[in-house]
């Protein structure tokens, strides 16, 4: 095997409580249809033929160095919980240190059943997997921390689903795996000692400077924070935001039933399974801050007295909204040429985001134009835009550097919902010429020159809904 990376695997050195050792399962007819070369040498792969990246990618060879398990996790569900999760078709390989000296999980995800899988096959299949690499790779050239795609493998074996559909394997790179959901598992049992064990491993892994469960409380809020500000000021929508998806690290994780806002509403809701709209775009600051106070609940287990932190628990979690908010203004006043928006600078956001919802304004498309000069376009009631446009005008009055501020606050593109269900419907087909074109203008958000992929879906090419058919 030519397959080398530098691995060394801390969360396999942690007592068995944390995991089940297992190697992934072996599929008939493995192809590898996309491989991230770019994210391969940064993690320090090297060596690596085609045949042997085959071998690793989809399972059927365990590379040199790899001890692979499946993560014991619990988590919220839709607010409900489940006091089992885990990884039931996910197989952690291990951790690699990459070029840049950081630490980062290599994870198959759809590479058979595990102890975990309840009623699940432990399968994925193409759909999802080519979404979340093109979503998850135009997060990360956004800067907008998340997992990674380092490739796609078909497996060469039929996943059932509504139909049947080509089963397939994505390897996903994280800065780990830790979620809400790893803390609730010890705390729902009363395991103190793994739970201390754990809060450690998190510390010293994500925030070597932070001390103690609510010091780690502390940094994740406020990693959480500047998460959903990023997503909200991008159009994103997570879809399932459940506490098992919610990560330590502060990256975003679990590309399922996500999506962009094409025209802005404040409401909207994608994921076919949320129909309580729990997980709707103006939901997520809440939802995230709901997530937290599982953790922090989570965090006072390992205490013992739990009630002697109760106060300093709740003060970090209370601090939350307010943290968000910050972040919102700096991230849409930047929008709007902002650098340093003020407090009283959100009347002027309010009521532009107020315009476009009336409108139906494409999120994306406005916010570009407003950064060339050529916004007035976006809105049928224009009268009201040149009202918004004076005060706007007024208000940038002496700012520097607007222009720019602006452009590199908005980009040009976004994986649009009908584009991705295009690039599947080809991928399926045979054909990854979309899927390709997609992933490369995605990577470029504000460069790119692609303008049929930054137009907004006409009235028939506009999706509804997107599935948890994953
Ligand atoms: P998700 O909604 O993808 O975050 O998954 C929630 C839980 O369901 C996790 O514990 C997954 O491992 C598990 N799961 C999802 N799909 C499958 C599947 N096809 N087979 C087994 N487990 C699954
Ligand atoms: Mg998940």
């Amino acid at each position: 095997m030519t397959f080398s990376a530098p691995f060394d695997n801390s969360y396999a050195r942690l007592p068995e409580a944390f995991y089940t050792r297992l190697n992934p399962t072996e599929v008939p007819a493995p192809k590898l249809v996309a491989y991230n070369e770019e994210l391969g040498r940064l993690l320090g792969i090297t060596d690596a033929t085609e045949e042997d990246r085959v071998a690793v990618f989809s399972g059927a060879t365990v590379p040199p160095g790899a001890t692979p398990l499946a993560q014991l996790y619990a988590g919220h569900q839709f607010g409900s919980f489940n006091p089992q999760l885990g990884d039931g078709r996910a197989i952690l390989l291990g951790e690699v240190v990459g070029t840049d000296g950081l630490r980062r999980d290599v994870q198959l995800k759809g590479s058979g059943p595990t102890p975990y899988s309840r009623m699940g096959d432990g399968r994925a299949w193409l759909g999802p997997v080519l979404r979340e690499y093109v979503v998850s790779e135009a997060m990360h050239a956004l800067g907008i921390p998340t997992t990674r795609a380092l490739a796609a493998t078909l497996t060469g074996e039929d996943v059932i689903r509504e139909t049947v559909l080509p089963g397939a394997i994505f390897t996903r790179v994280a800065a780990s795996h830790l979620r809400v959901g790893t803390f609730q598992v010890f705390a729902h049992r009363g395991q103190k000692s793994e739970l201390r064990q754990l809060t450690e491993y998190a510390i010293h892994r994500h925030y070597p400077d932070a001390t103690g469960p609510m010091g780690l409380l502390r940094a994740v809020c406020a990693a959480q924070a500047d998460l959903i500000a990023a997503w909200m000021s991008v159009g994103f929508i997570h879809g399932v935001m459940n506490t098992d998806n919610c990560t330590i690290s502060g990256e975003t994780i679990d590309y399922g039933p996500c999506a962009f806002l094409d025209e802005y509403h404040a409401d909207t809701v994608f994921s076919s399974i949320d129909q309580m709209g729990r997980y709707a775009y103006s939901n997520q600051p809440r939802i995230v801050v709901w997530n937290m106070a599982q953790f922090a609940t989570s965090l006072l287990q390992q205490y013992d007295d739990p009630s002697t932190m109760i106060d300093e628990a709740t003060e970090i979690v209370h601090a939350m909204p307010g943290q968000i908010e910050e972040a919102w203004r700096k991230r849409f006043g930047a929008k709007i040429g902002l650098k340093e928006p003020e407090p009283e600078d959100m009347g002027l956001l309010e009521d532009l985001l107020a315009l476009m919802q009336k409108d139906g304004a494409d999120f994306t498309n406005t916010f570009d134009a407003l950064a060339r000069g050529n916004a007035r376009d976006q809105f049928v009631d224009r009268d009201a835009f040149d009202a918004w446009q004076l005060r706007w005008r007024a208000r940038l009055k002496g700012v520097i550097d607007t222009e720019k501020t602006m452009r590199a606050a908005s980009p040009r593109i976004i994986p649009r919902n009908h584009r991705i269900e295009e690039m599947i419907a080809a991928a399926v087909a045979g054909d990854y010429a979309p899927f390709h074109r997609l992933l490369q203008a995605v990577s470029d958000p504000y460069g790119t020159t692609d303008t049929d992929l930054m137009r907004a879906p006409s009235k028939a090419q506009r999706v509804a809904a997107t599935f948890c058919g994953t």
